[in-house]
């Protein structure tokens, strides 16, 4: 999981712009605070569909966002994910 982040952060030094996965990862809060335009929606969820470290992201934003409110309806992860985002919370 680490490689593919570190990968990706080198993708991008190389190309030197600003790619879809920075993109995503600007928009991570947005889409979990549910404050994205249709738009930024359209394309974060286009996205995570293709690229697997954005989507981890995301399931980890929203899930890290599911243990502060309270609300962990909504998503659904493996428990040893909870477990190991809750040991690195504490
Ligand atoms: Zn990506």
């Amino acid at each position: 999981m680490e490689a593919k982040f570190t990968e990706a952060y080198q993708k991008v030094a190389e190309e030197g712009k600003e790619t879809d996965c920075e993109k995503v990862a600007k928009l991570l809060n947005s889409m979990v605070d549910d404050e994205a335009s249709a738009e930024e929606q359209t394309f974060f969820n286009s996205h995570i569909e293709e690229c697997v470290s954005c989507f981890e992201s995301h399931q980890k934003q929203k899930l890290l966002k599911g243990l502060v409110s309270g609300h962990l309806k909504r998503v659904i992860v493996p428990e040893s994910l909870v477990l190991a985002i809750k040991a690195r919370i504490q």
